[in-house]
């Protein structure tokens, strides 16, 4: 299953990846988990990275799709893989595109979650993640077993440094000038799969699931 996961930051989907990585046993690629891990051991790369992060702004195409060509290339993409995050640009697609063919490959699907403005602000700010497994809460509509505390770490909870209401409306804006064009390129080739985001986690990943299994 070769997937891709497209949606304003906010929508739900890292939360949906986690489980569907899980059930097609795949590995979950998501640039923004890839540089975040850089910023964390001090990289060049993540020192470039945070730049833009920071602003709300992309990084740009090169560093990016350098970084996702060779991971496609690993062991663990033979069954297939689940970007998340990627691509963000029409450029970024096309040089996705160029690579997948050159490897005899092509996408199964590209899931586009969707929620509006206003709740994915709400669930960006309320965001807290897990630095040691990654895992990801909400302070209201996915809380923690115990409040500050990762369920399977014990350790604390972090929001992130653009989880701020400034930079998630940039962040928002961006997508829609950026990354929104995608889905009609994605269309156009018959690929994209409509979800409505604001529904629960459970009912959105079964949404899915039934989707991909038809
Ligand atoms: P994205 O990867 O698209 O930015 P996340 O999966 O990190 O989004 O979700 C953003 C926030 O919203 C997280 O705090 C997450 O726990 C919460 N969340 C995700 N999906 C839902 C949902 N369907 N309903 C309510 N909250 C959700
Ligand atoms: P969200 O889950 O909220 O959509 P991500 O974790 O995917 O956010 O991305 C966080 C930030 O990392 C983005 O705002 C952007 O600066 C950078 N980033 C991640 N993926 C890409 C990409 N494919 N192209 C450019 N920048 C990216």
């Amino acid at each position: 299953m070769r997937l891709v996961l497209l949606g304003p930051p906010g929508a739900g989907k890292g939360t949906q990846a986690s489980a569907i990585v899980k059930k097609y046993n795949i590995p979950h690629i998501s640039t923004g988990d890839i540089f975040r891990a850089n910023i964390k051991e001090g990289t060049e790369l993540g020192k470039k990275a945070k730049e833009y992060m920071d602003k709300g702004l992309l990084v740009p195409d090169e560093l990016v799709v350098s970084i996702v060509k060779d991971r496609l290339t690993k062991d663990d993409c033979t069954n297939g893989f689940l970007l998340d995050g990627f691509p963000r640009t029409v450029n970024q697609a096309e040089a996705l595109d160029t690579e997948l063919s050159s490897m005899g490959l092509k996408l199964n699907k590209v899931i586009n979650i969707d929620a509006d403005s206003k709740i994915l602000i709400e669930r960006a700010i309320g965001r807290r993640i897990c630095k040691e497994c990654g895992a990801t809460y909400h302070i209201k509509f996915n809380p923690p077993k115990v409040e500050g505390k990762c369920d399977k770490e014990n350790s604390p909870l972090f929001q992130r440094d653009d989880d701020v209401e400034e930079t998630v409306a940039t962040r928002i804006n961006v997508y829609f000038e950026q990354t929104q064009p995608l889905i009609d390129y994605y269309q156009q080739k018959g690929l994209i799969l409509n979800i409505d985001g604001t529904k629960p986690i459970d009912d959105i990943f079964n949404t899915i699931v039934e989707a991909l299994e038809k």
